[in-house]
């Protein structure tokens, strides 16, 4: 879990790529489709900074699959856009 997962931005479903998404109610955040399976999840809770590094606030800062396939990476969305 020290290394950083790089991951570009992509189609929806491709795995291993994000989507931005944008709401009214929750900002920006991104949608991430798991490298592992697939699953399609929200970074909804996290904070993501300006490079791309996605973090939290008083959580861990790593990406967990909810699919629960064992996906648990520290994660950087190349080409992010704030
Ligand atoms: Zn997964």
């Amino acid at each position: 879990m020290s290394n950083v997962v790089i991951l570009e931005r992509g189609e929806w479903d491709e795995k291993g790529k994000w989507r931005g998404l944008q709401s009214a109610e929750i900002g920006r955040t991104a949608v991430v489709c798991c490298p592992n399976c697939g699953t399609m999840f929200s970074l909804v809770g996290h904070v993501i900074l300006e490079d791309g590094v996605v973090t939290a606030y008083g959580q861990s800062p790593s990406v967990v699959c909810p699919a629960k396939c064992g996906f648990d990476e520290n994660v950087q969305l190349l080409g992010w856009n704030p």
